[in-house]
């Protein structure tokens, strides 16, 4: 019998979850097929009801719907709760289950893959989106000396510190930046028209390691001016890649092993 999973989002057709379960699939041994669904953007409970009764056993969630899968849930995960939103979904025993795999893909990208590590740093979130909300925990649970947030609108991050109430945590405007940070972390959609929040070049030191959630052939705008004031960077291609490897898990049970198919990834971008 081979299993059923899907990445439910709209649009769909540039993901890269398919290329990246069935590499997963094939070194493990395990049997599943995993494809794009296009959901209606008002459509997106339907989708998955149908694909549940057509045998899926497991789904991830992209763009616009992972507050929708929070919402449709009726059982989640505690990062999932912390995050506020579902990218994984798990169809068991007549039950929707909710996870959310991208803040511990993110950790184990930084923390494993580019090895550095998070306990101790003073570390910087740029962005109070859904993606930077789904990474505050696993940052904290890294045991950073401080975790400061920084958003074009502030308030929203002071939600957010309010929400997590850790002593580890603080908001900052990007205008008022002026210390210099071990670990600075983009969230931001702005890179995706080419924009860069206006930051001070002194967040950064040669010491400094530079994150974009985003992932490119060339580095992106954050990453050449992170680069320009003297520091190491990396793109979120990892974090796809370790994402996916969490879900997984949560589905089958097993941990691929995430290198060559980054490498393959890596090749392709
Ligand atoms: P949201 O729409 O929820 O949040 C967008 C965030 O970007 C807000 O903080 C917003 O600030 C800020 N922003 C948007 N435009 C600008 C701008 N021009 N200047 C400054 N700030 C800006 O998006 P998400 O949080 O879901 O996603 C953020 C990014 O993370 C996306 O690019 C996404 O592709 C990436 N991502 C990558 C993943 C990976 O696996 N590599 C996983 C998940 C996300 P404001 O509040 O002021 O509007």
């Amino acid at each position: 019998m081979t299993d059923h999973y899907a990445v439910i989002g709209n649009p769909i057709a540039h993901s890269k979850s398919p290329q990246i379960h069935a590499q997963f699939a094939q070194q493990t041994g395990q049997r599943m097929d995993y494809q794009r669904l296009l959901a209606p953007l008002d459509g997106f409970a339907d989708t998955v009801r149908r694909f549940i009764n057509s045998g899926g056993r497991g789904a991830n969630v992209t763009v616009p719907f992972k507050l929708e899968a929070y919402a449709l849930a009726e059982q989640r995960s505690e990062r999932a709760q912390a995050a506020g939103a579902v990218n994984t979904l798990l169809f068991e025993a007549g039950r929707i289950t909710g996870d959310n795999t991208d803040g511990v893909g993110l950790v184990r990208d930084i923390s494993l893959n580019a090895g550095v590590m998070i306990k101790g740093k003073r570390v910087l979130l740029i962005g109070a989106g859904g993606a930077a909300q789904g990474v505050i925990l696993p940052l904290l649970e890294q045991h950073p000396q401080s975790l400061t947030i920084s958003n074009r609108t502030l308030s929203k991050a002071d939600d957010l510190v309010r929400q997590f109430a850790h002593p580890a945590l603080h908001t900052c405007a990007i205008d008022a930046l002026s210390e210099t940070y071990d670990i600075v972390i983009t969230a931001t959609s702005a890179g995706l028209s080419g924009d860069l929040p206006p930051l001070p070049g002194a967040i950064f030191n040669s010491a400094s390691f530079a994150y974009d959630m985003l992932y490119a052939a060339q580095p992106t705008r954050f990453m050449q001016f992170a680069q320009r004031h003297g520091a190491v960077t990396r793109d979120g291609l990892g974090m796809l890649v370790e994402q996916a490897a969490e879900s997984f898990y949560v589905w089958r049970g097993v941990r691929p092993d995430t290198a060559p198919v980054y490498k393959n990834l890596r090749a392709q971008v």
